[in-house]
């Protein structure tokens, strides 16, 4: 604690000198130069240098002591390249005692830097960009210790304000604004779905820190608490006004663990931390949110990440309440009325401070789709696209945005020709909806008579109203897994028999199908610490691990039989691989079954239970499969993954091969054929089944149960109700024997020739 207390003593005096330096005459160039001086003196280092961010990425030498005079303005590095490059690549520290033989040195002989083993360096970060990097060397080879860590990134968030005022370097340099003009088109992964159009605002609060060397630490302290006090209170202000409070569902729950983490004490004493150091509370806040970042950069664990966003959300508020800001109401006042959200990421409570009425879409850099603001999003029906890479660089506030929550991209500037056609289709799909609500009551049966039953998939809660809306004939797949990842706890078997129980009880009359726990993967529980795997998409996961921890999947079960006593109960497993983990978990089925009844408790009135047809491997076991379950689900979204070897979130490999294929259907031909043949129902849960030609494929190919999102449902409907059976499957085995690479094309033309609604 009194070495704290020194370094702090320290921290604060190096601080307060680097800001007469910085206040002081002279050119920017000159007190730059003084700087480095004095904090390799200060730092003991032979090394001192400033590289900063030029146009084009590149990391150039403006400063240093120790290094060669000559080097400077002539030494360059490509952004990643070298150890210099590493920090700015990745925004994170590094300390090395041997850096020469790091495998990222990168050796420059006009530095002269041969004599020096030991590097840290820190990035300069503002707003979450990088401007440069800051970077001491040593002789020796020196442990750089914890404290100096943090003093060097206390520097650099003062030098932060000499490079970003732009005295440096001209600010308008680091953007080649000649490309800003031109329409651009980014692929996204889709976190819900619809369409908007509207204009661009960048979600960046565009706090501009004024001054970050605090006079008096003691009046920085007051000011923080003061701020965290009226966060907190805003906060609640804004849950309670939230207009769907209270209406149940996940997220609620979303909510109100963020707002639980406005209270946390890690995040908050690290804050009080750097004001210690000598920084004034706004710019500790930045340096912790600076920190936040470079850790989000790092972590892959999709929860991790969550929070880590989450706290980088409440950074953004403490610090708006630390400039004056005030989150009385809504955002909007100087906004436009059709507001397309970008930012890298955003919080579940940061939506809400958007007015409502005038949110198009948002769109994220980040993001996964169990993200807490897509699960809010989901809940006020806004469209959300996330990992659209590049979204923030190329859009410019007020920029026209057109975002299309159906193939996941986003239109920057579009052409007026391109706008026109996308407004009309968004009329044409309001009048589509218009009509779909009149015809939501007749069955989806073909022109020759064929029943297609036509199924929507859930996750939460906030779903299930959508069953009566869509009239969708029950539930084809609900996710258990998605309750689960936006929880901050393993729910027990009460919480489940609960969640289920509520389930059941608003599909009412119509079938739901639970799967099982789908975890693993890029599906994190923060409970499920599972190892760092090398290939998660082929991990273990899903059934692989409810067998190997078969407490875990007998808790859901007895969950799942407790909620639905008096009712038949459909359960289905994910990603089996072999039969032998079907007939496996069927036995745990039955041991929980008889558990239930030992202990007299009101069993289901049936129990059906299914396989996922997902593992390429389970299509060679099918008359052993068959033999053993009750029904199939075919989950195209991994299936056809695994089959084409493309991993299904990489939008670069978005539509690059397609379902719609020979390969393609004669899989689905066959698996239909023999499913007929042994009597056992197959449905279609992924994505394929909810689009109208990709439908129109799989009945062709003899389905005649799909799953789908339930906006897609009438559309569905109106696609089936528009076909004649007997010639589409007659082409669909024409199409099989084809050499096309895809058949898409060939199979439209058929729908358009024959009025066929897609
Ligand atoms: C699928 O893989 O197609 C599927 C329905 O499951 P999920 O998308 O949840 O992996
Ligand atoms: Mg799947």
């Amino acid at each position: 604690m009194t070495q704290q207390v020194l370094g702090w003593a320290g921290s604060r005096r190096l601080l307060r000198v680097l800001r007469d330096i910085m206040k002081g005459g002279g050119t920017a160039q000159e007190r730059l130069d003084q700087v480095v001086r004095l904090i390799a003196q200060d730092m003991v280092a032979e090394v001192c240098s400033v590289y900063v961010m030029r146009a084009g990425e590149v990391l150039e030498l403006f400063g240093t002591e120790g290094l060669k005079p000559e080097a400077v303005h002539t030494t360059r590095l490509r952004n990643g390249e070298g150890l210099v490059g590493n920090i700015a690549l990745h925004a994170r520290p590094l300390r090395l005692a041997d850096a020469q033989n790091h495998p990222d040195f990168a050796y420059r002989p006009e530095t002269g830097e041969d004599p020096f083993q030991s590097l840290m360096g820190v990035p300069i970060l503002r707003d979450g960009r990088v401007l440069g990097v800051l970077v001491i060397q040593n002789v020796t080879q020196r442990n750089y210790a914890e404290e100096e860590l943090e003093t060097l990134e206390t520097v650099a968030m003062v030098l932060a304000e000499l490079v970003a005022s732009g005295e440096l370097v001209s600010t308008e340099e680091s953007h080649s604004d000649t490309a800003a003009l031109l329409p651009v088109r980014l692929p996204a992964i889709v976190l819900n779905e619809g369409l908007g159009l509207g204009r661009v605002v960048l979600h960046e609060r565009g706090i501009v820190i004024r001054q970050t060397v605090a006079e008096d630490p003691e009046a920085e302290h007051i000011r923080l608490r003061a701020a965290v006090a009226e966060m907190h209170s805003a906060l609640d202000e804004l849950m309670r006004q939230a207009s769907f409070a209270s209406t149940g569902g996940e997220h609620e729950e979303v909510l109100a663990s963020y707002r639980m983490f406005a209270e946390d004490r890690g995040w908050l004493n690290r804050i009080r931390e750097a004001v210690n150091g000598g920084l004034t509370a706004e710019a500790a806040v930045q340096k912790v949110q600076n920190d936040t970042r470079a850790r989000m950069a790092e972590v892959r664990d999709p929860y991790i990440r969550e929070r880590l966003s989450d706290l980088d959300d409440l950074a953004n508020r403490l610090l708006h309440h630390l400039t004056g800001g005030n989150d009385s109401g809504p955002l909007g006042d100087q906004l436009p009325d059709d507001i397309v959200l970008l930012a890298r990421t955003l919080g579940p409570a940061e939506l809400l401070d958007y007015d409502r009425e005038r949110l198009r879409a948002v769109v994220l850099e980040e993001g996964s789709p169990t993200a807490h603001v897509a699960v809010v999003a989901r809940a006020l029906d806004i469209p959300v696209l996330g990992r659209c890479r590049g979204a923030l660089a190329e859009a410019r506030a007020g920029d026209e945005a057109l975002v299309d929550g159906d193939t996941g991209q986003l239109l920057l500037r579009p052409a007026e020709s391109v706008r026109d056609t996308f407004a009309e289709s968004m009329a044409a799909r309001a009048r589509r909806s218009a009509l779909y609500a009149e015809t939501r009551d007749l069955p989806p049966v073909t022109r020759d008579g064929t029943r297609i039953n036509l199924f929507m998939n859930a996750g939460l809660l906030v779903d299930l109203p959508q069953l009566a809306e869509s009239g969708a004939d029950g539930i084809g797949l609900y996710r258990t897994e998605v309750p689960f990842m936006v929880r901050r706890e393993f729910p027990d078997v009460a919480a489940q028999t609960r969640l289920y129980g509520r389930v059941l009880e608003q599909t009412g009359d119509k079938p739901v199908v639970f799967r099982t726990l789908d975890v693993g993967g890029d599906k994190a529980l923060p409970y499920w610490r599972g190892n760092d795997e090398e290939n998660p998409a082929m991990g273990w996961r899903a059934l692989r691990i409810g067998l190997d921890r078969p407490v875990i999947l007998r808790q859901q079960l007895r969950a799942l039989i407790r909620a639905a006593a008096g009712r038949e109960l459909r359960v289905m497993f994910p990603m089996v691989t072999a039969v032998a983990e079907l007939e496996r978990a069927r036995d745990l089925v039955e041991l929980e079954r008889a558990r239930a009844q030992s202990l007299g408790e009101d069993l289901p009135s049936t129990i059906r239970v299914g396989a996922m047809m997902e593992v390429p491997a389970l299509l060679w076991q099918l008359p052993q499969l068959l033999a053993v379950t009750d029904f199939i689900a075919v989950g195209s979204n991994d299936l056809f993954q695994y089959v084409f070897a493309s991993d299904r979130g990489n939008p670069r490999l978005a539509r690059r091969y397609d379902p719609l294929s020979p390969p393609g259907l004669r899989l689905l031909l066959s698996l239909a054929d023999e499913a007929r043949k042994a009597g056992v129902d197959v449905s279609v849960c992924g994505e394929m089944a909810g689009q109208p030609l990709d439908a129109l494929a799989l009945i062709g190919c003899g389905l005649r149960n799909l799953s789908m999102a339930p906006r897609a449902v009438p559309a569905v409907r109106a696609t089936v109700r528009s076909v004649d059976l007997p010639p589409l499957a007659r082409l669909m085995r024409e199409l099989a024997e084809a050499r096309d690479h895809s058949v898409r094309e060939r199979l439209r033309g058929y729908a358009r020739d024959r009025g066929i609604a897609i």
